[in-house]
C-alpha cells in the first residue's frame, strides 16, 4: 500500500481484521455504512487457535464455509494426566476445523467484496476523542473516524481486560467499543471465542447502525445487549470450569462411563446448549454457585 492511498476519514474505523472486526465491518458495509479496517499484520496471518468452528457458530455466519471447512469432528479422545485413554463419538458433528490464516483472509474478502476498505500492514498506536470523532494515530499516518471499533484481540492495545471480562468492566468509551477478544469475550471453560466474536460484531453493527441513523447517543445499548446476551454464558462456563477443575477425575469418570454426561457435553460443544442452560437445571444451587464465581 502506499501512503498516498490510504484514506484519512471514515465513518466507522475497525482495529484488527480478525473474525469480530471482519464481520463488524461486512454488516456495516451491507448497510451502506462508510467503514474502514486496519490490521497490522500482512494478510493471509496466522493465528494460535484450534480452529474450531462450532455448529452454533457456523449458523451464525451469513455465508457458507465449505470451501474452506478443513475436517468434520464427530469424535473425541480423553485422558486424564495422558493415562486412562477413551474415545467418544457422537452421531452428528462436535465442530468443524478451519484453518485461520485461510477463514479470517476469507471473512475479510467478504467485508471487501460488501463494500469495506481494508488496509493491512497497519498498525494502531493511539487514539483521541475529539467532539464529533475520533483522531486515530496509525503507522500510516492520523485517520479521523466517526466512530472506532476495537477489534484487535485478546492483547488489545485499546484496552484493559484481559479474557475473560471481569466484573462486566465497561466495553463502551464515549465513540468507541470493543469486540470479541478485545472486550474478553472467551468461553474460559472451553477455550471457544469465535462465536462471542463474530455475535458481537453483529450486535456492535446494529447499534452503530442505529447511532449513525438517530444521530443519537445510543451506543451505551452495545454493552448492554452484550451484557443481556452473552455474559451469562460466558460467565455460567467460568463457574463450571472451576467446578470441573475441583475434581477433573470425577468428570474423566463420568464422561466415560455414562451417556447422559457425555450426550450433555457434547451439546454444549456443539453450541446447542451452554452451561447457562446447565445452571437452570441446577435451579436454586446453580443460582447460588453462580454468585460465587462472578
Ligand atoms: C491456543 C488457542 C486456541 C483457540 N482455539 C479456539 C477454537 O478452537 N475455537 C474458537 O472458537 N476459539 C478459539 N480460540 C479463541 C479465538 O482464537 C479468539 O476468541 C478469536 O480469534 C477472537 O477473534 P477476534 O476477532 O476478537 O480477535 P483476533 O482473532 O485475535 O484478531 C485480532 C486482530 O487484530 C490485529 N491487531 C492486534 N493489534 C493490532 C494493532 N495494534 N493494530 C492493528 N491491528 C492489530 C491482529 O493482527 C489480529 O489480526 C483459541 C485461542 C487460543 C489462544
Amino acid at each position: 500500500m502506499s501512503k498516498t492511498s490510504f484514506p484519512s476519514k471514515a465513518g466507522v474505523l475497525i482495529v484488527g481484521a480478525g473474525p469480530a472486526g471482519s464481520i463488524a465491518a461486512y454488516e456495516l458495509a451491507r448497510l451502506g455504512i462508510d467503514v474502514t479496517i486496519i490490521d497490522k499484520a500482512k494478510f493471509p496471518r496466522g493465528k494460535t487457535c484450534a480452529g474450531g468452528v462450532n455448529i452454533r457458530t457456523l449458523h451464525l455466519l451469513p455465508f457458507d464455509l465449505s470451501s474452506i471447512v478443513e475436517e468434520v469432528i464427530t469424535g473425541i479422545s480423553f485422558t486424564q494426566n495422558l493415562e486412562e485413554p477413551f474415545l467418544r463419538r457422537y452421531p452428528e458433528p462436535l465442530t468443524v476445523t478451519v484453518r485461520r490464516d485461510i477463514f479470517d483472509h476469507f471473512l475479510v474478502q467478504q467485508a471487501q467484496q460488501a463494500g469495506a476498505h481494508f488496509f493491512d500492514g497497519t498498525q494502531f498506536l493511539s487514539l483521541l476523542e475529539k467532539n464529533e470523532s475520533v483522531q486515530v494515530e496509525t503507522s500510516y499516518g492520523t485517520f479521523l473516524a466517526r466512530f472506532v471499533l476495537g477489534a484487535d484481540g485478546s492483547n488489545s492495545a485499546a484496552a484493559f481486560i484481559l479474557p475473560l471480562r471481569r466484573k462486566r468492566g465497561p466495553i463502551q468509551k464515549g465513540r468507541c467499543l470493543l469486540l470479541g477478544g478485545a472486550a474478553g469475550l472467551i468461553n474460559p471453560f472451553t477455550g471457544e471465542g469465535l462465536y462471542s466474536a463474530i455475535r458481537s460484531a453483529q450486535i456492535a453493527a446494529r447499534v452503530l447502525a442505529q447511532t449513525l441513523k438517530d444521530e443519537g447517543q445510543s451506543l451505551p445499548a452495545y454493552q448492554e445487549a452484550v451484557d443481556r446476551e452473552l455474559m451469562p454464558h460466558l460467565e455460567c462456563s467460568r463457574l463450571f470450569r472451576e467446578i470441573f477443575n475441583l475434581r477433573p477425575s470425577f468428570f474423566h469418570q463420568k464422561i466415560a462411563r455414562s451417556d447422559r454426561w457425555w450426550n450433555a457435553m457434547a451439546q454444549v460443544l456443539r453450541g446447542e446448549k451452554t452451561f447457562l442452560d446447565v445452571k437452570n437445571k441446577l435451579g436454586f444451587l446453580g443460582t447460588l454457585l453462580l454468585q460465587f464465581a462472578k
